[in-house]
């Protein structure tokens, strides 16, 4: 019998007002394991209702004094650190994704609240001069209820993003988990209430994107709409938010290039490319999916890429020896599959991995990892997102053809170049059209550090300093000092 969960509204767990569930699957086997409540219009507003007294009452953002925040956000990390293998596990039987890799993000989220309680207290203003006979004051205040929405490929680390700047900031928050990986957000609101947040800043609504989601977008009470997700979803969100003028960040998809040129260590670059489109099953908005390989050592780069694929274990992420879990829904693997059978037409296959052979896995959402090569960037398996573990290698001959190549596509998330050239490498990371450049390596990124796209891959920035500008208002008081 799977666990009913129930989401967190103003400090209470609650069951929808109308009672209504969704499943949720555990994708290596596609079997239930628990239901949390499908939140419509009249939870979303009783929601939105708290948040708002508790960011208008200064609940959270005036009246408790920044170090309280910051004590409470410590806390927070410090739950999440002790609840560390738990988390993990649960993320896994939620989105599929190999243990180590859940565990890499559970001691991310703990740094994000470590990292966002030190700024709780740091937040300041300016004092610009204008003149002898006045005082310029520019202070800094939250932008007030934020609605958080996130997908299902790190849900923890998605939620913690938005909501540790969020709630250092000092604005109050409604999170709207994707509807395939609830879990782990609802252990988040039980750790912001153990740690002693008050009731109303942080509520968790789980359910369906437009019925649970789409509340939070036309609600008049709410100030800001942080989203990360699919690139038309982000579209609708910003059209729906422009209506009231609703401040939007947007982290949309990806078509990262993945650049190697001739004098790249392939020791490391291979590993690098391969891991850069086929970790978390290539389900990573950053994935390097388009690979473009100098000519002069196109074969023996796409044998080591087909080599090191083939070594990749299919499995549950539970399994030690696994190295690559389920997609996380019967949806998304046949999205994935979709784009496979388009590749066999357009380009050619040049490896297509095993799935598990375990019976008790038959009925999870598996796609092994597929790599094609294509002379050509226009075909859909080079345009098109497809969130799965499938690579396309394209040849280029110079640098400028192959600028050109990455920065042909409509998005302009991040990009990877490989290359002992730092010179070269540095050019091209200006030349390119992307939010993040990596060099010498592919997706990491720090908390500390900023994220966020170009072109259609969003709006704003998140993580380090530059996520709180994403929370905060300015305002300017000016005082005439003559009187
Ligand atoms: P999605 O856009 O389908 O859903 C994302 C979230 O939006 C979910 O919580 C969903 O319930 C909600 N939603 C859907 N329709 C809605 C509506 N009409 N109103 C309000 N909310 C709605 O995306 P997904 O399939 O969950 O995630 C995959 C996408 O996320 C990919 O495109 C990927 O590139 C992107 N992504 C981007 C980043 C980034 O940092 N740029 C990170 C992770 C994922």
């Amino acid at each position: 019998m799977a666990d009913a969960l129930t989401m967190y509204i103003d400090g209470r767990w609650v069951h929808a007002h109308d009672g209504a569930t969704i499943e949720v699957v555990d994708p290596s086997t596609g079997r239930v394991i628990a239901t949390v409540p499908a939140a419509g219009a009249v939870d979303v507003d009783i929601a939105v209702r708290a948040a708002r007294r508790a960011s208008d009452d200064g609940t959270w953002g005036s009246a408790v004094a920044e170090r309280e925040r910051s004590r409470i956000m410590f806390r927070m990390a410090e739950l999440v650190r002790e609840q560390r293998d738990e988390l993990a596990e649960l993320e896994v039987r939620d989105c599929g994704k190999p243990l180590a890799d859940a565990r890499g993000d559970i001691d991310e989220v703990a740094f994000m609240f470590e990292y966002y309680a030190g700024w709780a207290t740091k937040i300041s203003g300016d004092i610009p001069p204008v003149g002898p006979g006045a005082m310029s004051l520019i202070v800094k205040e939250p932008v007030g209820v934020c609605g958080l929405i996130v997908p299902w490929n790190y849900p923890m680390m998605m939620a913690a993003q938005k909501m540790a700047p969020a709630l250092a900031a000092g604005c109050t928050v409604v999170l709207k988990p994707a509807e395939q990986t609830p879990l782990t957000a609802l252990r988040l609101a039980a750790i912001a209430e153990a740690a002693g947040v008050p009731a109303g800043v942080v509520n968790v609504v789980t359910g369906i994107g437009a019925q649970a989601g789409g509340p939070l977008l036309v609600h008049p009470m709410v100030d800001k709409i942080s989203f990360t997700g699919s690139k038309d979803v982000g579209k609708h969100i910003q059209r729906t938010c422009a209506d009231q003028l609703k401040r939007v960040t947007l982290e949309l998809g990806g078509k990262s290039p993945n650049i190697v040129f001739a004098d790249a260590d392939l020791a490391v670059a291979v590993p690098g490319t391969c891991n850069g489109v086929f970790g978390n099953q290539g389900e990573v908005c950053s994935a390097g999916s388009r690979v473009f390989v100098d000519a002069s050592i196109y074969d023996e780069t796409l044998q080591a890429m087909t080599d090191f694929a083939a070594g990749i274990t299919l499995g549950s992420g539970l399994d030690p020896a696994t190295t690559m879990g389920p997609l996380v829904s019967a949806v998304q693997r046949d999205r994935v599959n979709g784009y496979i059978e388009s590749g066999r037409t357009e380009a050619r296959l040049v490896f297509e991995g095993q799935r598990p052979s375990d019976p008790e896995l038959s009925g999870g959402y598996f796609v092994a990892p597929t790599i094609f090569e294509s002379t050509s960037n226009t075909v859909r398996i080079a345009r098109e997102e497809i969130f799965g573990p499938v690579m396309t290698v394209i040849p280029f001959r110079s640098v400028d053809e192959v600028v050109a190549l990455a920065n042909d596509t409509e998005y302009g998330l991040a990009a990877a170049i490989w290359t002992r050239d730092i010179g070269r490498a540095l050019r091209t990371a200006r030349s390119v059209r992307a939010g993040v450049v990596w060099i010498n390596d592919s997706q990491p990124a720090p908390t500390e550090t900023m994220w966020g796209g170009y072109k259609q891959s969003g709006i704003g920035r998140e993580l380090g300093p530059y996520a709180l500008d994403a929370y905060l208002e300015s305002k300017h008081i000016y005082i005439n000092l003559a009187n």
